[in-house]
């Protein structure tokens, strides 16, 4: 094997870890999602619960949009709204686990045939987190060449949410991605690139703040619990730069704090293991929790398509 052909490797290795584990990160979170308490963060951060514990349980909207993403862009080549709105409407028809509230509405307006770039919900109810928790693979895609990932992020995003703060915290989340998976990401600076990147003042801010609560050492209960725990995209996102900056050579630890803390925890955690992912490969994860997250071969294909469409194979 030559430099080149180990370089393949390597981001072919970092697709497959970040919607592996992004997947990861819904799966366990999706049991304790509206968990209000302390006592298992408390006991974890203790070394009082393992998170060998963790139950893994089928994916939700996250995981199931994500892919639905990738497998647009593979099918399309590109970022296609038409076409990622047709994958997100098969998905809420066929059940769509675990649908937001902003989604929802949209998938009834492309149910009853508005467009797909004016289906998207506005207002506060948009001001979710639906479109950073999908947006893994428009980073991935962007991995070799970053120009343009604004807009694609504005093109998937807008399905469902026309609100620029979501797609504000989309994009730091994508550029996350891209960057990591391009091994242009240090872990130590996340949050200073997340939020330069996030053309939104406030969720920018926050992201910052996020960074200011790791660089002065705050408590994780503490810190989580001044972000925010909810399912807005000015607390999930600076939420996920939190768990990621405060354990820089852990990303089991971080997915776990995103998940152990509560509130919208499977949401939070996958999009920790999406960047994580990105960084790492799938070395990031352990065996035993690949080895019991469903649907992972079919996860594997799609980012091994989409590595191929990034590469020019
Ligand atoms: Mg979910």
């Amino acid at each position: 094997m030559n430099a080149d052909d180990q370089r393949e490797a390597s981001l072919a290795e970092k697709f497959a870890g970040s919607l592996l584990g992004l997947a990861l990160g819904d799966c366990l979170g999706a049991s304790w999602e509206g968990y209000r308490g302390t006592e298992v963060a408390e006991a974890y951060y203790d070394g009082r619960f393992d998170p060998v514990n963790l139950r893994i349980s089928e994916w939700t909207d996250d995981t199931a949009m994500a892919v639905a993403t990738a497998q647009s862009i593979v099918e399309t080549g590109r970022v296609d709204g038409f076409d990622l709105a047709a994958k997100y409407l098969a998905w809420f028809e066929s059940g769509g686990r675990g649908i937001g509230r902003a989604t929802y509405h949209s998938m009834r307006r492309l149910q009853s045939g508005t467009a797909w770039n004016e289906a998207g919900q506005k207002g506060e109810y948009a001001v979710s987190n639906g479109v950073a928790m999908r947006i893994a693979p428009v980073g991935l895609l962007h991995a070799r060449d970053i120009s343009g990932l604004a807009e694609d992020c504005r093109i998937c995003g807008i399905i469902t949410h026309r609100n620029e703060d979501a797609i504000a915290g989309a994009v730091a989340v994508a550029h996350a991605v891209a960057t990591a998976a391009a091994g242009e990401l240090s872990i130590d600076t996340l949050a200073v690139q997340m939020s330069s990147v996030a053309s939104s003042p406030q969720v920018s801010s926050l992201i910052l703040r996020a960074g200011e609560l790791v660089e002065v050492g705050q408590s994780p209960l503490e810190a989580l619990s001044e972000l925010g725990l909810g399912g807005s995209v000015y607390e999930t996102v600076p939420t996920v730069a939190y768990c990621i900056m405060r354990w820089p050579d852990d990303p089991v630890k971080g997915l776990v704090s995103a998940v152990v803390n509560g509130g919208d925890t499977d949401t939070r955690a996958a999009m920790v293991g999406a960047i994580w992912g990105a960084q790492l490969g799938t070395s990031a994860w352990p065996d035993y929790w690949l080895g019991e997250l469903p649907g992972a071969a079919g996860i594997r294909e799609v980012a091994g398509q989409l590595h191929d469409l990034v590469t020019g194979k």
